[in-house]
């Protein structure tokens, strides 16, 4: 089995999400300061966030 690219993204929310739909892992990395705090779970974000998050899940995951 050869398939190891990066062509999607993954996401690690372990630490939670982000305002924008980003994961906190990812702002964090990017800006070194998140805008929410650490263990944001998706209930917790703004709508606008909350429905880029999920969208950013569907892309990730696998249909079928
Ligand atoms: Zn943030």
């Amino acid at each position: 089995v050869g398939e190891h690219g990066h062509g999607h993204d993954h996401l690690d929310a372990t630490d939670g999400w982000c305002c924008d739909g980003r994961t906190y892992a990812e702002h964090a990395s990017e800006g070194g300061h998140c805008c929410q705090a650490k263990g944001t779970s998706l209930d917790d974000l703004p709508d606008d966030g909350r429905a880029k998050a999920e969208a950013r899940i569907a892309a990730a995951t696998p249909e079928g």
